[in-house]
């Protein structure tokens, strides 16, 4: 049984690198990292009724456990190359495997990414991938560079993701822009290849602006300051909730996979030219600042309320 769904996986993403010694079928992968390179390595879990609803499409969860990977890798300014897949499934189901297969494969192949080995087990439905890549030594971005008086950017729109989320708890129709933000994100790896030379932190939005900024601060030493109407909004949140709510789902809304970036003011006309290159929206949100945490001002310059800071697993 476990043979058939490894066996169902291989065959939707047969790796298409020739950097793949040994892919699936042997004890372990072997993998030739380019010289000169660094080794970029993340996983993330995603558990049942915990990241995503119960009957969510497998073809979606293959993509998005790639997805948000990748998104991390990106926020790291680096390449993309390789995953392996960790699934626990509660029984041997085939159309679930080879679903989920397909939804992966589709990303995968769209970012030139093999998947290399993994492991399936039985019990709760969970979903581990680890997405492995490369930077050239030296060059990978971390959350850790902001100063003072840098600019602070993010890339694409805030508060889809959770505006789809929102619809469908409350059984609302969902507008299908939003609904592809929540379950097909688009990680931002060709930013951030392009942000590899331009930013000074850059850290992935996974879950909420606010709280993802706030590691960013405080790996750097510092604070920031973002301007509530400064917000990217796309015009599906806009149409489908009032401003204020949008802009509660914009700075705490998990699963944006939007990359949250500073830079020095001497990097700014870079960056817009370096986004604009591959088709995506950036918008400067605020400034890095002493202290520490992230304050929201509105336009009359007064502190702001943030509706509450990120997902946390452990919370009492
Ligand atoms: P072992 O018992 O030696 O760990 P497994 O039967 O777990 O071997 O795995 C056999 C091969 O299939 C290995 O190469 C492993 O990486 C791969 N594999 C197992 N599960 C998956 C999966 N879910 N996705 C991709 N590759 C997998
Ligand atoms: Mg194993």
């Amino acid at each position: 049984m476990e043979f058939g769904l490894i066996e169902a996986i291989r065959a939707r993403t047969g790796a298409g690198r020739r950097d793949v010694v040994l892919g699936i079928g042997d004890d372990a992968a072997l993998l030739d990292v380019p010289a000169g390179q660094q080794l970029v390595a993340c996983t993330d879990t995603l558990v049942e009724g915990v990241h995503f609803l119960r009957g969510t499409a497998p073809e979606d969860l293959g993509w998005k456990s790639l997805a948000v990977n990748l998104s991390d890798l990106a926020a790291m300014g680096a390449q993309p190359a390789w995953a392996m897949l960790a699934l626990t499934l509660p029984a041997a189901d085939a159309d679930f495997v080879e679903g989920f297969a397909t939804g992966f494969a589709e990303l995968a192949r769209a970012r030139d990414v093999a998947l290399v080995g993994g492991d399936t087990t039985q019990g709760p439905l969970t979903i581990t991938v680890t997405a492995l890549g490369c930077v050239p030594h030296g060059a990978a971005l971390t959350r850790a560079g902001a100063r003072i008086g840098h600019d602070v950017f993010v890339t694409g729109t805030l508060g889809d993701a959770a505006g789809a989320l929102r619809k469908m708890l409350v059984r609302d129709d969902v507008p299908a822009a939003l609904r592809a933000r929540l379950d097909r994100p688009e990680p931002r790896v060709r930013a951030g290849l392009a942000l590899r030379s331009l930013a000074s932190a850059c850290i992935d939005v996974s879950d909420g602006l606010a709280a993802d900024l706030g590691h960013a601060c405080t790996a750097s030493g510092v604070g920031a300051e973002l301007e509530l109407g400064a917000l990217p909004l796309s015009a599906d949140l806009c149409a489908a909730f009032d401003g204020e709510t949008c802009r509660g789902f914009a700075l705490a809304g998990g699963d944006d996979y939007e990359l949250c970036f500073t830079a020095p003011e001497s990097s700014a006309d870079a960056i817009l030219a370096a986004c604009a290159n591959v088709n995506l929206r950036v918008t400067r949100i605020g400034r890095v600042v002493a202290g520490s945490g992230v304050r929201v001002l509105d336009a009359a310059g007064r502190v702001v309320d943030v509706p509450h800071a990120g997902w946390e697993h452990f919370a009492p």
